[in-house]
């Protein structure tokens, strides 16, 4: 610790929760008066919000607390989140002052200050059995047009190849009247779009009895909430309540993110996934009956334990039948303490990689399909920062990006003109 500084570095790896968290956690030091830095600058602090959801995630969050620890020799260095949570131990490396792990980050700065009171690491990492839902404030979103609210924490899912119940504990959600004011907040703060996410949002309210349908009511109540777009689903989320809750909202973003994994009954049985490719294809023609031109998009795992050739190819031709948006492709990661890193028929790495590339080529055409479909209509769009050629750029309700000429900030209604590959061209008519 400098003599003069306050100087805080921040550096998330894995999801949109954790990028959350983070924000959350750095807000806590700003108000103390801290000044936030770049990672890559020298600091008195560095925090590291770490991820375990695969094996590159524990690999990147070790390089990012030595990389701090090259940057400034004498800064203190505070390691939160899911392999801090899994093993408090193997990120206690030099420099590292306090641990944390998925829980008690709203606490960051007074943990920090006591763990300058004793020598050596503190850790403060605690099983999450029981574990309440932790509400963290964040006021200054990245992106000045859409805001991340999280609601909801943990899963129990247990999916054979998932690391993320072990980590990230129970489910646990943000109270239907603190979505409301939260939302509030973040659209009086000139947010037009609110992004409704947690670790397994299709739970939101399991342990209290409420909905993700009551949650999105609440998150599109304030008058000044333009839209609202949600994170990760699944298709048991596409329940009747569901959808006669989000039509009639007239606010919710057309683009659902339902995640697939596979096109394989067999496989996604061994990955205990709970639905069948058939009723995830119902899931889909039901969202888009209700919402005609939804894009949905989804992520695949390939290479999974046992997966044969002909259910990659079976895989390939579901996602040909469906016709996604877009879709993430990750090459399945062999996780400890899971069921399927102990399942027979482990896949060489280079054929989950050759796997992946396939589906990706397909994603690629799928989504500049899917942009080309727009051309002639007209969509709002929410424009955020400036571009190539004193061009704006923006995005969709359907989450496409659109180049225009308009200025960041503004939310206009644009007819689209043309595209190429995965953005689109348009002309502002209102
Ligand atoms: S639903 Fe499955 S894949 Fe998703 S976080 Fe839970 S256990 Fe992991």
């Amino acid at each position: 610790m400098t003599k003069d500084g306050k100087r805080l570095a921040c550096v998330t790896l894995g999801c949109k929760v954790n990028e959350f968290d983070t924000e959350a956690m750095r807000e806590t030091f700003e108000r103390e008066g801290w000044q936030s830095v770049p990672f890559d600058e020298k600091a008195d602090v560095y925090l590291v919000n770490t991820c375990t959801v695969t094996s590159t995630g524990d690999s990147k969050s070790l390089k990012m607390i030595r990389r701090a620890a090259r940057t400034n020799p004498q800064a203190d260095i505070i390691v939160c989140g899911c392999l801090a949570q899994k093993d408090a131990s193997r990120v206690c490396l030099p420099g590292v002052r306090l641990v944390i792990g998925a829980a008690r980050r709203g606490e960051v700065y007074e943990l920090y200050q006591r763990s300058l009171v004793g020598p050596g690491v503190m850790i403060a990492v605690n099983g999450l059995k029981g574990a309440a839902f932790e509400k963290l404030t964040v006021t200054g979103h990245e992106n000045r047009t859409r805001a991340v609210l999280k609601i909801q924490e943990g899963c129990d899912r247990f999916c054979t190849y998932c690391v993320i119940p072990y980590v990230r504990g129970p489910v646990r959600s943000m109270p239907l009247e603190d979505i409301s004011s939260e939302a509030q907040r973040l659209s009086d703060a000139g947010y037009a779009e609110i992004v409704l996410t947690g670790i397994h949002l299709a739970s939101y309210g399991r342990e209290s009895g409420h909905t993700l349908a009551q949650a999105i009511s609440a998150s599109c109540r304030p008058q000044s909430v333009v839209r609202v777009r949600l994170g990760s689903l699944e298709p048991v989320t596409v329940t009747d309540e569901f959808l006669n809750t989000a039509k009639g909202l007239g606010k919710l973003c057309p683009q659902f993110h339902l995640a697939l994994q596979s096109g394989s009954a067999e496989i996604l049985k061994a990955m205990r996934r709970r639905y069948t490719p058939g009723e995830y294809e119902d899931a889909v023609a039901r969202l888009r009956d209700a919402f005609p031109g939804c894009a949905i998009t989804t992520d695949i795992l390939t290479g999974f334990p046992g997966e044969t050739e002909e259910q990659a190819l079976e895989t390939e031709r579901f996602i040909e039948r469906i016709g996604f948006a877009r879709i993430h492709v990750f090459p399945y990661s062999q996780r400890e303490g899971t069921p399927a890193a102990g399942m027979p028929g482990q896949i060489r790495e280079e054929v989950k990689h050759e796997r992946a590339k396939r589906l990706i080529a397909i994603g690629n055409r799928m989504e500049a399909a899917y942009v080309s479909g727009l051309v002639g209509t007209e969509q709002q769009v929410i424009f955020e920062e400036r571009e190539k050629d004193g061009m704006c750029g923006g995005y969709t309700a359907s989450y496409v990006h659109v180049l225009a000429e308009s200025m960041p900030g503004e939310i206009h209604t644009v007819r689209i003109t043309g595209s190429e590959g995965k953005t689109a061209f348009g002309k502002v008519t209102g």
